[in-house]
């Protein structure tokens, strides 16, 4: 017997206490601090009392204590597997265009120069393709769930390619019994009423729009083109259809604007559809490197939805795959935790930055789906040619081929030795370690950032405990 590689504790000196978690099997534990002593002696060897045993044995059956290094590492390769096949799910990210009629600063679309006259848009045809080849996946994997989610540019743009795959897609899946669940990530410009109102029967069941920051720095961050904010138009869309889906608030954050968003949670607390937000998830700007290392095309992304379960696949780019390759990354993930515990003070669910898991660009049947009808692993490639891994028409391109060939293989991971995050974690985000290392394979580490929102976990489950006892 030794301890699992996967074991981490947070001190807890004020109850005499210590947090205990297993990040591979998610057991989690207050204990007295003779337990993780006892835990250590177990290398030493030794004799140890019945009770000694007792507890060694509910360690062990938590996954605390494991036969082997080589068995341990085993099972997280099964895990990864498992990952990778799992056929619970098909999920599709459409990209129906790469135009956006926002022109924030910091995005590498959007109505900036002639971005929009050459942003590529998915005509009808392309549609029909892409719907073509969505019946050949339902077909092949016969999934109880479909998530269909669309992204862009700003998919909003492309209504018609919208309503277009929303039906046909419900079509689909209500002939074959399979559950569909339609999500938008949008910056929220359009989206009206009458949009919810055809979407929702189709089985619109989630909306994701992003605010940077109170008003002032909202306007500021993502104003049109000709600088005019967006931020009161935005929220009087979502006023109008709070009631008909639940809402995800994202929002892009630096170091000049993090300050600012306390005062937007304290509007969004004020609003009388607060209660209708399913999840708020901030993130830092990803900042890219200097040409010509960093692709110009990478596109970072949070994942819409309510929940991340455990190990349940949540976008790392709102772990804090941001800043990786400049001075202020501690910085910022320390700014990000301070981020999640405003927001959880505020009342809105938001993830604990520890349960994120291995994400889309892990599993073989999450696919995204660019304008033309490229496919990619994962949506942040997606406006990245070369980054291609097929495409739905079926053509066999070598490029292609060697290409998905690479993200087959893709594993940063295995560089991360024994770091007790990996199992949440995987080495991080792909599409940060390409755009600011020029190296998917290379993690974008923000151990840090782990580290710092386990001891926010340990102190809610240390708090939630005592809330139950008394
Ligand atoms: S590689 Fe990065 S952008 Fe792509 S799905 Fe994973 S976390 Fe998101
Ligand atoms: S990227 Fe960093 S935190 Fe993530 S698994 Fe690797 S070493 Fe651990």
């Amino acid at each position: 017997m030794q301890p699992s590689m996967f074991n981490v504790q947070v001190p807890l000196p004020d109850r005499n206490e210590v947090f205990m978690m297993n990040t591979f099997t998610d057991a989690q534990l207050l204990v007295s601090p003779d337990v993780p002593a006892l835990v250590d002696r177990v290398c030493h060897g030794g004799s140890y009392t019945d009770e000694e045993r007792d507890t060694l044995q509910a360690l062990s059956e938590n996954g605390f204590l494991v036969n082997s290094r080589a068995e341990e590492r085993q099972a997280l390769s099964n895990f990864f597997r498992s990952v990778r096949e799992d056929r619970e799910q098909l999920r599709v990210t459409v990209l129906t265009t790469l135009q956006c009629n926002f022109a924030c600063d910091y995005c590498i679309q959007g109505d900036h120069d002639d971005h929009n006259l050459f942003g590529n848009k998915m005509s009808m045809a392309q549609a029909e393709q892409v719907a073509s080849w969505i019946e050949g996946r339902l077909d092949e994997l016969a999934p109880p769930v479909f998530v269909l989610t669309f992204f862009g540019g700003e998919p909003l743009l492309n209504l018609p390619v919208v309503y277009f795959l929303a039906e046909r897609c419900h079509a689909l899946a209500a002939a074959r019994g399979i559950t569909l669940r339609i999500s938008i990530i949008t910056n929220g410009l359009l989206l009206t009423k009458e949009v919810v109102d055809r979407l929702v029967p189709l089985g619109l069941t989630g909306v994701k729009i992003t605010l940077d920051g109170d008003k002032e720095t909202h306007d500021r961050m993502r104003p049109l083109r000709g600088r005019q904010g967006t931020f009161d138009r935005i929220v009087e869309n979502v006023r109008k259809i709070a009631d008909q889906v639940p809402i995800t608030i994202g929002g892009n954050f630096d170091e000049t604007t993090v300050d600012s968003y306390p005062a937007l949670l304290d509007f969004l607390r004020e609003q009388a559809w607060a209660d209708q937000v399913v999840r708020v998830n901030f993130k830092p700007i990803i900042r890219t490197a200097p040409a010509p290392r960093a692709p110009k095309g990478v596109i970072p992304l949070a994942l819409v939805g309510a929940g991340d379960k455990p190990l349940g696949g949540a976008c790392m780019t709102s772990a804090g795959a941001g800043g990786g390759g400049c001075d202020s990354c501690h910085q910022l993930d320390d700014k990000l935790e301070f981020l999640r515990d405003e927001t959880r003070k505020h009342g809105f669910p938001t993830s604990d930055g520890v349960h994120m898991g291995p994400c889309e660009i892990h599993r073989r049947h999450a696919w995204s789906v660019s304008p033309d009808g490229s496919l990619f692993a994962c949506p942040g490639f997606a406006a990245e040619p070369t980054q291609a891994i097929g495409h739905v028409d079926g053509r066999h391109e070598a490029r292609r081929a060697a290409s998905a060939e690479r993200f087959d293989a893709l594993a940063a991971y295995r560089v991360c030795g024994d770091c007790a995050f990996v199992p949440v974690c995987a080495g991080g985000c792909s599409v940060a370690s390409y755009s600011e290392l020029g190296d998917m394979n290379t993690p974008t580490c923000h151990k840090t950032s782990f580290e710092s929102a386990l001891i926010s976990l340990a102190r809610t489950v240390a708090s939630n405990q005592a809330a139950t006892t008394h």
